[in-house]
């Protein structure tokens, strides 16, 4: 029977998990709930529902996994912990600082409900934190690096939107090329974050605004732009909408570290990702940790998870026998 997969919030990643069911044959897609009205709601899905969010007070029945799509910000600290007490569930929590606190209030739900959670899924934190631990693991005295873009940044795209005369706003981050191969040469450079990354605006001014000022109030916009390198773009809306509608991100997580007993040999290790969709790749690793959840419950297994606890087997839709065979 295959795996029963409710998404919660239909915005970029309720979309992308969507289409990564789609190509999981062991996974059904049953409904999708929002808190919007519902038949302003369209999905891609034929047969596929859209169900108020309220519908999830009794629906227990239906659904072996509730995917959370909604905001890191505001709607996943209340979402999680309130839908861990009724449904296993996967969320895509990436406020790193505040992943610990996530984690317990989620756990006490999971746990008095006899549920699985996994909170913080998806690429970072997700994949790249995965990467990070079996580096650290594999090279104890070494230095971690991780690298973000090219890709957009929502946060920042957002915050120059708010500038008087802003538009609308895509901005790009950057690695520094001369960093990255700085740190795979195995020289283990300390980097200042101007060194680390570049950031790219294009803007859409409003008819008469003040250009030199918008760019002055990005470049030193504190915490977002004033520690960076960045370049500013006046375009078209017909150019934003051509040239920048898509949601591309990536990056590299790389440790480099020393072996031998004189520490005489250098080792590099380096994962790295090239997205053309940020929300369809998220979605994509959401739905593959869907299916450890459903499992892990279904042998007994209850409260909060991260990517780190989940064993890579439980991710594949294939037995531990077909995995020997063909992927050891
Ligand atoms: P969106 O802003 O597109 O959607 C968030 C929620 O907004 C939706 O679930 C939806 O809930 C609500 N919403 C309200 N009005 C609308 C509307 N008109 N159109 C679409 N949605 C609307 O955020 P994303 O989907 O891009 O991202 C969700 C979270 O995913 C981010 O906060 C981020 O933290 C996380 N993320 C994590 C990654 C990782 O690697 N761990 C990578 C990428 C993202 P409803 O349907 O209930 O109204």
């Amino acid at each position: 029977m295959s795996i029963r997969v409710g998404i919660l919030g239909y915005g970029n990643l309720g979309k992308g998990v969507e289409s990564a069911i789609a190509q999981n044959d062991d996974m059904e897609l049953k409904a999708v709930f929002t808190r919007r009205n519902p038949e302003n709601v369209k999905v891609r899905t034929a047969g596929v529902k859209v169900l108020q969010a309220d519908e999830l007070s009794h629906m227990q029945d239906e659904l072996d996994v509730l995917i959370l799509c909604g905001g890191s910000a505001t709607d996943l600290p209340v979402q999680t912990p309130q839908y861990a007490s009724m449904y296993n569930v996967v969320d895509s929590f990436d406020t790193h600082a505040r992943i610990p606190e996530h984690f317990a209030a989620v756990d006490a739900a999971a746990k008095k409900a006899g549920k699985v959670s996994l909170i913080s899924c998806g690429w970072d934190p997700g994949m790249f934190s995965l990467n990070r631990l079996y580096a650290n693991c594999v090279l104890p005295e070494g230095k971690d690096y991780t690298f973000w873009g090219k890709g957009v940044s929502q946060g920042h795209s957002d915050a120059v939107r708010r500038i008087e005369g802003v538009k609308d706003c895509r901005q790009y981050t950057i690695p520094v090329e001369k960093a990255v191969e700085a740190v795979r040469s195995g020289s283990n450079p300390e980097l200042t974050t101007r060194e680390k990354h570049t950031r790219e605006c294009f803007v859409v001014a409003e008819e008469g605004a003040d250009l030199a000022k918008i760019e002055n109030e990005i470049k030193t916009m504190p915490n977002y732009f004033s520690d960076y390198d960045t370049t500013v773009h006046f375009i078209t809306e017909e150019e934003m909408k051509r040239d920048h509608s898509g949601l591309p991100h990536g990056g590299m997580v790389i440790r480099t570290g020393v072996t031998g007993m004189e520490k005489e040999h250098k080792h590099v290790i380096e994962y790295s990702l090239k997205l053309d969709s940020n929300p369809e790749f998220t979605g994509s690793v959401i739905v593959a940790y869907a299916r450890a959840v459903s499992r892990m419950n279904k042998e007994g297994m209850s409260g909060c998870k991260t990517v780190f606890d989940v064993a890579p087997a439980y991710l594949s839709p294939k037995s531990a026998e077909e995995l020997r065979a063909h992927m050891l």
